[in-house]
């Protein structure tokens, strides 16, 4: 690896730490308990901020204020266009504070800052900008019915919105939450990832600045258990949208169906395949494969984490796999040229901040940890470990870019999201067999398919089973393009216009023609 970056003297990152409260009903505010947690520098595990505690009466106190922008307004009372205006408003801003923003999230999430400042920030901004000309362009429909009746279908938004995001794209995450939410016109809750509660709140700050009435938009920090928990199974949230694992998706959705039934859209974990076909450009290949993995330190839903390639080119495509990670460049996030920084890391010691202690063990507390034991699984169940495989340096939560080849499908590397930076290799023979393979898991979000070859690609999409098939390109996220997951990878979609139905009811109107 490149140990041309010093990761044992971190860079200072240029912006202070200032919104680390609650917003509820558009003001900073402790939290009820009084009661805060850390967020850490993945880098050194050195605390960043301490960050008030959410937990349920904070909840109850958020969702009565988004209940009461709601209700009596001005949120779903204003006109569509002053609320476009207000996200129009809001982007502008954010643009203006991109590189705060983008250090604040290279701090608390270890992504490399050029990545966030030039590519995440700007996305985040392009897709507010994206839902604010959707918000008034909502319209519903008439429609014909069998006798004399005029029959309309209003399209309205659902109320209060319950959020809940993860900490591998903090504020891109809050951007697919937020953005077409409040272009229908719902008021929102939103519970940041106890990992990474910054960004959200620096951002909430500038549409407090755009004009945003109070209560539309409520932050809860906290944790799982009991903030996340609180809001999946409060009776007076209409809706509830939540992106994280496949384990929490189930048991959130059992918490809105034992309260009060509330529709949820699920946005959960991947384990997608990336099927590098016999005719490919064996360089171009690879790397696309080594991005569709290594992207984001490997903590994408959608990671091409099964690397299916032909047996005719395996070889070649292994040596060049291999000798991509090898030349990954790991170090301080701040640095320039930086390729991969830190796993995020939740520290042990400070889950005892989380209050109710028996749901300690729900949490999924060491993602850095939690990759090398599946490192070591790969060897134990007779994986060739090509590269990497331990941790990077001593400072911090660094893993080494890992390559794994001859791995088979019954292997849990190849069955389970690692979420880190770990490719698993596989040696595939023909389409079909390829197909059947890489449609035999639990997931279904995304796939890639590597081929000059028209036929072999239309056969690869329409055969595979998942949200999103990109051909020859990966994790293109254009705010048109809508995004979610078949089978256990989610329900619902998110982005685009699909996006929209996720917050609108329908309401058919009949009324007779003549009066009666
Ligand atoms: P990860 O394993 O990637 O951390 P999680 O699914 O555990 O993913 O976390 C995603 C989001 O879900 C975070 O905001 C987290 O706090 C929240 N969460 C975790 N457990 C629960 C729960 N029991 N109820 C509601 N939200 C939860």
């Amino acid at each position: 690896y490149s140990t041309s970056a010093a990761i044992e003297e971190p860079l200072t990152p240029s912006v202070k730490v200032d919104y680390t409260q609650l917003l509820i009903n558009g003001k900073f505010v402790d939290s009820a308990s009084g009661k805060t947690f850390p967020t850490l520098d993945p880098r050194t595990g050195n605390v960043i901020a301490h960050v008030a505690e959410g937990d349920s009466e904070d909840v109850d106190r958020a969702v009565a204020a988004a209940r009461k922008a709601f209700d009596e307004g001005p949120w779903p009372k204003m006109t569509a266009y002053e609320r476009s205006r207000i996200l129009l408003r809001f982007a502008d801003l954010l643009e203006k504070h991109n590189d705060e923003v983008a250090t604040l999230e290279t701090w608390d999430n270890g992504k490399p800052y050029e990545q966030a400042a030039k590519i995440e920030i700007p996305m985040v901004v392009r897709f507010f900008r994206y839902y604010a000309g959707w918000a008034d362009k909502i319209h519903g429909l008439t429609v014909p019915a069998d006798g004399e009746h005029h029959v309309q279908i209003l399209h309205e938004p659902f109320g209060v919105a319950g959020q809940i995001i993860p900490w591998n794209f903090p504020l891109l995450m809050f951007a697919w939450k937020v953005a077409p939410a409040l272009a229908c016109g719902n008021t929102i809750v939103l519970k940041t990832a106890e990992q990474t509660p910054l960004s959200a709140l620096y951002v909430a700050k500038l549409f407090l600045e755009a004009g945003l009435p109070p209560g539309v938009l409520n932050i809860i920090s906290g944790f799982g258990p009991t903030a996340g928990a609180a809001l999946s199974s409060h009776m007076d949230v209409d809706k509830l949208a939540f992106t994280g694992s496949t384990e929490t998706g189930k048991i959130v959705l059992q918490l809105a169906a034992k309260s009060n039934l509330k529709p949820v859209t699920l946005e959960l974990g991947g384990k997608s395949p990336f099927i590098v076909c016999e005719d490919a450009d064996v360089e171009k290949a690879a790397e696309l494969a080594h991005f569709a993995l290594f992207f984001n330190q490997g903590q994408c839903c959608c990671a091409g984490s099964r690397t299916f390639v032909h047996e005719r080119i395996y070889d070649q495509f292994l040596e060049k796999a291999k000798a991509l990670a090898v030349n990954r460049v790991v170090g301080d996030p701040f640095k320039a040229g930086i390729q991969q920084g830190p796993q995020p890391y939740l520290a042990p010691p400070l889950l005892a901040s989380c209050a109710d202690t028996s749901l300690l063990n729900q949490i999924d507390t060491e993602q850095f940890e939690k990759i090398l034991r599946y490192i070591r699984l790969g060897v134990d169940s007779g994986a060739t470990l090509e590269t990497g495989g331990e941790r990077f340096g001593s400072t911090g939560y660094y893993v080494q870019p890992t390559v794994f080849s001859n791995v088979q499908d019954d292997m849990l590397i190849a069955k389970e999201e690692i979420f880190g930076p770990v490719q698993s290799i596989l040696k595939f023979k023909d389409l079909g067999d390829v197909v059947r393979r890489a449609n035999t898991t639990r997931y279904g979000l995304a796939a890639g398919v590597f081929t000059q070859n028209i036929d072999t690609a239309n056969t690869l999409t329409r055969a595979l089973r998942a949200g999103t098939v990109w051909v020859n390109c990966f994790d293109v996220f254009d705010a048109a393009i809508p995004f979610g997951g078949y089978k256990m990878s989610g329900q619902g979609r998110e982005k685009g216009i699909y996006g929209l139905n996720s917050y609108l009811q329908v309401k058919a109107v009949v009324t007779p023609l003549k009066n009666p």
